[in-house]
């Protein structure tokens, strides 16, 4: 009986403990891309935050689409195998350096062992370092590397956008901390409207949360991002787009103006004035007053060809709590 006992308190503590560790290899996973990342900086002189941008940006497109497999290792970054082992290798599994070479693929041997393996962490990055090196080391020619890859303006425009956060904030953690819109002290109150018919602006469904707000109050970015848009739409009103590290675009509408100096192109973080709350919209530059302020707030998702409107109130009721919370603890 007195076993029986113990092993259900050392079953409780390891329940208790377990989210603790899962933590704690999260911060350990982001330090060992970090030094991955600066190991092949090193090598290429091509730097950190490119390859870690690349990176974030194909571990976003990964976890959204079906037709890529799972990333066996830390990096993310996703070769295709005839890609990997050229066109016309007859092996598309092949993990010879020198017939790789001799097919032109991209597949190169990192870490030295011999292999050139996609399915191994440095020989994946060491491949793609390999690959914008033929452009060269600075700015312009990894921009134009990344475009012969990518073929896509979108995905080099969010790629350069996160190498400049992640530059900006030296440190390539910030997925996780988040705020809420409008300050938690403001009277404000929304429901979950995601996808009903439109009260404006014709057929198309709502494709956001609307924050009923007093006329003026601050509205704050969500999120670690960059401002991807900033101006007046027939519709929208005053309105901001923020591209966040999750290939996630936050956007902000009806606005009654924005924070001084907010600029396209800025890096923002959890919790940065934008703007203010207004009713702006619906007729042309100026016009507003047509129904109650509020903050229409939107999120869109990429998933490296098209991009999709999301129900974002599941995510506004957590960051208010969370923000509640921390709040409490004197965070
Ligand atoms: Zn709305």
């Amino acid at each position: 009986m007195k076993s029986l006992i113990q092993s259900i308190i050392i079953v409780f503590l390891v329940s208790m403990a377990l989210p603790v560790h899962a933590n704690t290899q999260t911060v350990d996973e982001y330090a060992e891309r970090m030094q991955l990342y600066k190991k092949v900086e090193a090598v290429t002189q091509i730097p950190w935050y490119y390859f870690a941008a690349i990176d974030q940006y194909e571990r976003n497109v990964r976890h959204v689409r079906k037709d890529i497999p799972k990333a066996p290792g830390h990096v993310e970054i996703y070769f295709r195998p005839e890609v990997w082992a050229g066109l016309l290798n007859p092996n598309p599994n092949d993990e010879s350096p020198t017939t790789i070479q001799f097919f032109n693929g991209l597949g190169v041997d990192g870490n030295g062992d011999g292999r050139a393996s996609a399915t191994n962490d440095e020989d994946v990055i060491h491949a793609f370092a390999n690959y914008l090196l033929s452009y060269g080391v600075d700015h312009d020619n990894l921009k134009i590397g990344l475009w012969n890859y990518y073929h896509r303006d979108k995905t080099v425009g969010i790629i350069t956008g996160y190498a400049r956060i992640f530059k900006h904030f030296g440190r390539i953690d910030l997925e996780n901390k988040h705020a809420f819109p409008v300050p938690l002290r403001s009277n404000h109150s929304y429901k979950n409207t995601w996808g009903d018919a439109r009260g404006w602006g014709g057929r198309r469904i709502h494709e956001g949360t609307d924050i009923f707000a007093d006329y003026g109050v601050p509205v704050r970015a969500t999120s670690y991002g960059i401002v991807e848009m900033k101006g007046w739409n027939r519709f929208g009103g005053w309105r901001i787009g923020i591209r966040d590290i999750n290939n996630n675009y936050h956007y902000f509408a009806h606005l009654s103006g924005f924070a001084k100096d907010v600029r396209v192109g800025q890096i923002v973080e959890p919790g940065m004035l934008i703007g203010g709350v207004g009713s702006s919209g619906y007729g042309p530059p100026g016009t507003s007053g047509k129904f109650p302020p509020h903050l229409h707030y939107g999120i869109y998702k990429d998933n490296g060809y098209t991009e999709w409107s999301f129900d974002p109130y599941p995510h506004l009721r957590l960051w208010e709590r969370q923000e509640r919370q921390n709040i409490k603890k004197g965070r």
